[in-house]
C-alpha cells in the first residue's frame, strides 16, 4: 500500500533532500519521475457517452485493520462541476478521496472514470488526471520553485507566477527579492497553514488535472485564509471539476452539489438551500457554523 502523501513528506523532510525519497513522492503523486511527458492517460470521452467524469457507485470499504468506514456510498462529479463532501469528523470523507486516488481497493461497489471501472484503467494514467491535495498541506523543504516544479518540471516562470496568482500567493512570494527561489520555512518565507495548503493546490494545478480532490484543512484557517481559499477554488474550478471535503460550509455554499456523509453513509445531497430543508444533519452543521 502507498503511504499517505503527508506521511511520506514528513518522513522525507526529516531525511533532508534525498533523490530516492523524491522519487517516492513523485510516485505517490502519480508522476513518472524519469519522464517529463505525462504518461498515457485514459480519455475523458470514456466508453459510455454522457457518463460523469467520476462516479462512486455503492462503494463500501473497511480498512485493512477491519474498521468499517464506508457503506454503499454513491456520488457523481460531472466534468467541470463542483461537488462538496461535508459531514462530522470521522464520517469517512478523507477515505473517499483516498479510494479515488487508489490508495486502497474498494470492498464492494465500483469507482468509474468517464464510465470505465478504474480497475480497468492504468493507475498512473488515472492519477495524472487527478490532483490530490491532502488535509495536511504537503510542503517540501526547498524553494517555492522546487515545490511547484515537482508536478511539471518543464513549467516556465510565467506559468509558475500565473499559478501562484490563482492561489493568492503572489504577494507572499514577491516579498522576498529571491522570488521563486526563496526557501519555504524558517530560513525563507514562513507560510501559514492556509498558505501551505494553497501552495500545494498550486502544485496540483500546474499538472492541469481534470479533477482536483481537495481535503480542506480543519483548524488554523482564519477568515482571511478561508476567503482566499474560496477565491482559489473559484479560479481552480474555472476549467476543471472539483471534489472538495469541506469543514467550513461557507467554503462550499455555491457548489453544484453538496453530499452529506455521516458514519460512512450518504445521508443527504443537494444544494445548500435544498439541504437546509431536507437534511437535519446539514441544518445542524450549518447552524453550528452560524450560517442559518
Ligand atoms: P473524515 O475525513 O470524515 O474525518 P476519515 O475518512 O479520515 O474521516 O476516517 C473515517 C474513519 O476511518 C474514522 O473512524 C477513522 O478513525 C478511520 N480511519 C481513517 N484512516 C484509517 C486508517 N488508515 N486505518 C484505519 N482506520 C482509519
Ligand atoms: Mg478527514
Amino acid at each position: 500500500l502507498v503511504m499517505p502523501l503527508g506521511q511520506a513528506i514528513s518522513a522525507w523532510t526529516q531525511l533532508q533532500t534525498g533523490l530516492g525519497a523524491l522519487t517516492r513522492i513523485q510516485e505517490v503523486l502519480g508522476l513518472e519521475p524519469e519522464h517529463e511527458d505525462r504518461p498515457e492517460r485514459p480519455g475523458t470521452g470514456g466508453s459510455s457517452a454522457g457518463a460523469p467524469l467520476l462516479e462512486l457507485d455503492g462503494v463500501s470499504f473497511r480498512y485493512p485493520d477491519g474498521t468499517p468506514v464506508l457503506n454503499a456510498v454513491s456520488l457523481r462529479v460531472a466534468a467541470g462541476s463542483r461537488v462538496a463532501l461535508v459531514g462530522p469528523s470521522g464520517a469517512g470523507k478523507s477515505t473517499v478521496l483516498a479510494l479515488i486516488e487508489g490508495f486502497y481497493p474498494v470492498d464492494s461497489g465500483v469507482i468509474r472514470w468517464a464510465g470505465t471501472d478504474v480497475r480497468e484503467l492504468p493507475r498512473a494514467g488515472l492519477r495524472a488526471r487527478l490532483g490530490y491535495v491532502e488535509q495536511e498541506a504537503p510542503v517540501l523543504a526547498g524553494t517555492v520553485r522546487e515545490n511547484l516544479l515537482l508536478t511539471r518540471p518543464g513549467a516556465t516562470d510565467d506559468e509558475l507566477w500565473a499559478v501562484l496568482a490563482d492561489v493568492g500567493l503572489t504577494e507572499v512570494v514577491r516579498r522576498s527579492p529571491l522570488g521563486l527561489d526563496v526557501l519555504v520555512g524558517d530560513e525563507g518565507v514562513l507560510l501559514s497553514g492556509g498558505e501551505r495548503q494553497r501552495l500545494a493546490i498550486a502544485r496540483s494545478l500546474l499538472a492541469r488535472p481534470d479533477l482536483l480532490l481537495l481535503d480542506e484543512p480543519t483548524a488554523s484557517l482564519d477568515a482571511r485564509n478561508e476567503s482566499l481559499l474560496r477565491d482559489t477554488l473559484a479560479a481552480a474550478g474555472a476549467d476543471r471539476a472539483l471534489l472538495v471535503v469541506a469543514h467550513r460550509l461557507s467554503t462550499v455554499l455555491d457548489s453544484d452539489e453538496i453530499v452529506v456523509l455521516d458514519q460512512g453513509r450518504v445521508v443527504g445531497r443537494g444544494t445548500h438551500h435544498e439541504l437546509l430543508d431536507s437534511s437535519p444533519l446539514y441544518r445542524e452543521l450549518a447552524s453550528a457554523q452560524l450560517l442559518v
